[in-house]
């Protein structure tokens, strides 16, 4: 069986985003890269979004750039503005077509099924498939979008809908998100952030199309494209070792707060590259202990008040949008921290240190 230098299993957003990486940085002239992936056929499967608070490889594959939104309770809207850092939706499928044509280019890359196939006992392996079944009675973001497109230009294409909590909330928290990508065409999305073992709270098809005639006023519609996810929001427990470095969901990756990963597999992919000559010997990438923590804190307070969630996040929003922008991308420094901290309210989040 061949021999590589470096695996990645699972060729998904990170794995390819490692790949390119490599390639694009001239690590692959002389390395050899496996590829494990099992999925059938590459297509847009996904719409990636984040604050872009870096520069990262994929502009081209950008659907469109926002610098307005809003956050929305059943008795409030705020609205705020960003020129620093646009708020980008990345088509997956432009993502996996370009990365596919570039590593296509070099012989010293090959995709297999399964990682029976190669011989990888001594390759330095990354891996994105989490190695067990993840707990369903913990906390997911778990959702459901639909790019929906309307005969007449209806919306409004500058500014984005954040977060909608006027809506039913079922003993849960439960908002919608719209992202308006042309006049007449928006993707829409109903999230929730409970356990996966409710489901009474997965009609997704109806919270969307009661939202859309009820809330958004719309009647007229086509659906192009839909989407459907659970991101963990919680970290499993990973086998980690010299020769086995976990990246995207399964590495970490994930706001456990927030559910964004996109960038921060863009940067931990450019950590890997920078580093990969003495990757088993580097210290493990992560986000930053003080997010471990305020998530972890914050997480307790939504498990346990569900109810008083979308006045903290409202409040959480009531600073100036870069600070909060900076925090949510986990680029924020101590006074921003404590800025957004000074917004929950005290007693909570005090009680739920101890817990
Ligand atoms: C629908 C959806 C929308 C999201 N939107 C956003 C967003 O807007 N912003 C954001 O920051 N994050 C978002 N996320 C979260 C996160 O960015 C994505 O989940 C991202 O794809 C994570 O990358 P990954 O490489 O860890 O996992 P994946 O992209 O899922 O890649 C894992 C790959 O492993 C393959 N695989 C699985 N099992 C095996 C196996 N046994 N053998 C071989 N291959 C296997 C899969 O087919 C897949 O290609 C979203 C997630 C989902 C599901």
């Amino acid at each position: 069986m061949r021999e590589f230098d470096y695996v990645i299993i699972g060729g998904g957003c990170a794995g390819l985003s490692l790949a390119y990486e490599l390639e694009i940085n001239d690590r692959l002239k002389d390395k050899t890269l496996a590829i494990i992936e099992n999925r059938k056929e590459y297509k847009r499967d996904k719409t990636w979004s984040f604050w872009k608070v870096f520069d990262h490889n994929f502009d081209d594959c950008v659907i469109k750039s926002w610098n307005n939104f809003t956050i929305n309770t059943s008795e409030n809207s705020h609205e705020l503005t960003n020129q620093k850092f646009p708020y980008q939706s990345i088509d997956s499928g432009k993502f996996y077509n370009k990365i596919s044509s570039k590593l296509s280019s070099n012989s010293n890359v090959s995709f297999y099924k399964n990682l029976n196939e190669i011989n990888s006992k001594s390759s330095i392996i990354f891996n994105s498939v989490f190695q067990k079944q993840l707990d369903k009675s913990d906390l997911w973001q778990h959702f459901q979008g639909i790019e929906i497109e309307t005969p007449k230009k209806i919306f409004d294409d500058e500014i984005i809908n954040l977060m909608d909590f006027n809506c039913d909330q079922r003993n849960g928290v439960h908002f919608f998100y719209t992202l308006p990508f042309s006049r007449n065409k928006a993707l829409i999305e109903t999230t929730w952030l409970s356990n996966l073992e409710d489901h009474s709270l997965r009609d997704y098809d109806l919270q969307l199309e009661n939202y859309i005639k009820n809330n958004l006023g719309i009647k007229n519609y086509k659906i192009n494209f839909t989407e459907k996810g659970a991101i963990p929001l919680f970290y499993p427990s990973f086998r980690n070792d010299n020769k086995l470095i976990n990246i995207g969901s399964a590495g970490g990756m994930t706001r456990l707060s927030t559910g964004y990963t996109f960038l921060n597999i863009q940067e931990h992919s450019k950590y890997i590259v920078k580093n990969i000559e003495k990757i088993d010997k580097m210290k493990k990438f992560n986000l930053g202990k003080k997010y471990h923590f305020l998530d972890k804190v914050f997480l307790r307070v939504l498990e346990k008040h569900p109810e008083k969630m979308p006045k903290i996040f409202f409040n959480m929003f009531k600073t100036s949008s870069s600070t909060i922008i900076k925090f949510l991308s986990n680029k924020s420094n101590l006074i921003e921290d404590i800025n957004i901290i000074s917004k929950m309210p005290k007693l909570i989040f005090f009680k739920a240190l101890f817990n």
